[in-house]
C-alpha cells in the first residue's frame, strides 16, 4: 500500500517534469513520453519502496523483540525465579534506597524452621513447593505496598513501609499465622506442617546503616529460634 503510495508520487513527479521540460524546450508529448512517465517511475519505484519498506517493517519487530527481551530480562535480575519475590540483590537496594530517602518503616526477616529436616525426610522436591508455599503465605500476610524479597535459601526479607511497631507486630504475626495454616500436602495424602521464625527491627531506618539494620533483624529472629521458633520477636536488644 505504502509502496503503491510512492509509486503514484513518482509517477505525478516524472509527469510533471518531463511535461514542463518537454515544453520550456518547445518539444512535443507524444504517445511514447505518455507511457515512459508511467511504466519507467513503475518499474524502478514500486520494487525499491517495496524492498525498503519490507526492510523497515523486519526492523521495527526486531526492535520490539528486542523492547521485549531487555524487559524480560531486567524483570529477570531483579526478581527470584523460584519464587517470584525480589532477589537479595534488589531487596537490600531497595531498602538502602528508603534509607537514603529516609523513609520509615519495619525491616522483617523471616526464616523457615527446621528447613534442612523437611528436605532430609521429604526430599528436596518437595522442600522446594514447601519454600512456594511459604512464599506465598507471606506475600497474602503483608499489605499491599510491603516488599518481599528471598534473601537466602530459605530465608525471606520483608519491608513493611511506614508500619510502627504496633503495626509490624500484627503483620508478623499475620505472616506466621498464615505460614502455620498452609500446610503442604504430599503423596500418600499426608500433610506437612510448615512454620517460621521471624525477627524484625522498628529502628529508624535512615539511623542505622543497612548492616545494622540487617543485624538488628537477625539478632531477634536468633533470638526467636532461641526460644522455640514459630514466633514473632521485635527490637530485642543484642547480647553485651
Ligand atoms: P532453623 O530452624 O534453625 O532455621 O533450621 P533450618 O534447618 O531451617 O536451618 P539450616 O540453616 O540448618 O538449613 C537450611 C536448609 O534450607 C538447608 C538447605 O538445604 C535448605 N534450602 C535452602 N535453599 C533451598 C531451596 O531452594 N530448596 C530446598 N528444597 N531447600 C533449600
Ligand atoms: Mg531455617
Ligand atoms: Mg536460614
Amino acid at each position: 500500500m505504502k509502496a503503491s503510495l510512492v509509486t503514484l508520487l513518482a509517477i505525478i513527479v516524472t509527469y510533471m517534469i518531463s511535461f514542463s521540460t518537454r515544453i520550456a524546450f518547445g518539444m512535443p508529448i507524444d504517445a511514447l513520453i505518455l507511457v515512459n512517465c508511467a511504466v519507467i517511475p513503475t518499474v524502478i519505484s514500486m520494487p525499491v519502496a517495496s524492498y525498503v519498506f519490507w526492510q523497515g517493517e523486519k526492523l521495527a519487530e526486531a526492535h520490539e523483540a528486542l523492547a521485549r527481551a531487555h524487559a524480560e530480562l531486567t524483570l529477570r535480575s531483579r526478581v527470584d525465579q523460584m519464587t517470584g519475590t525480589l532477589n537479595r540483590e534488589t531487596f537490600l537496594a531497595t531498602l538502602e534506597a528508603m534509607r537514603r530517602k529516609r523513609d520509615t518503616g519495619t525491616l522483617l526477616i523471616i526464616d523457615a524452621d527446621h528447613f534442612k529436616k523437611i528436605n532430609d525426610s521429604y526430599g528436596h522436591l518437595n522442600g522446594d513447593q514447601a519454600l512456594l508455599q511459604i512464599s506465598s503465605a507471606i506475600c497474602r500476610a503483608v499489605r499491599r505496598d510491603d516488599i518481599v524479597g528471598r534473601i537466602g535459601g530459605e530465608e525471606f526479607g520483608a519491608i513493611l513501609i511506614a508500619a510502627d511497631k504496633d503495626d509490624a507486630i500484627q503483620v508478623a504475626e499475620r505472616i506466621r499465622q498464615e505460614v502455620e495454616n498452609a500446610t503442604l500436602s504430599l503423596s500418600e495424602g499426608a500433610t506437612l506442617r510448615l512454620t517460621v521464625s521471624i525477627g524484625g527491627t522498628t529502628s529508624d531506618f535512615s539511623e542505622a546503616s543497612l548492616a545494622d539494620l540487617m543485624r538488628k533483624a537477625d539478632t531477634c529472629l536468633y533470638e526467636a529460634k532461641r526460644q522455640g521458633r514459630n514466633r514473632v520477636i521485635l527490637d530485642v536488644a543484642r547480647a553485651a
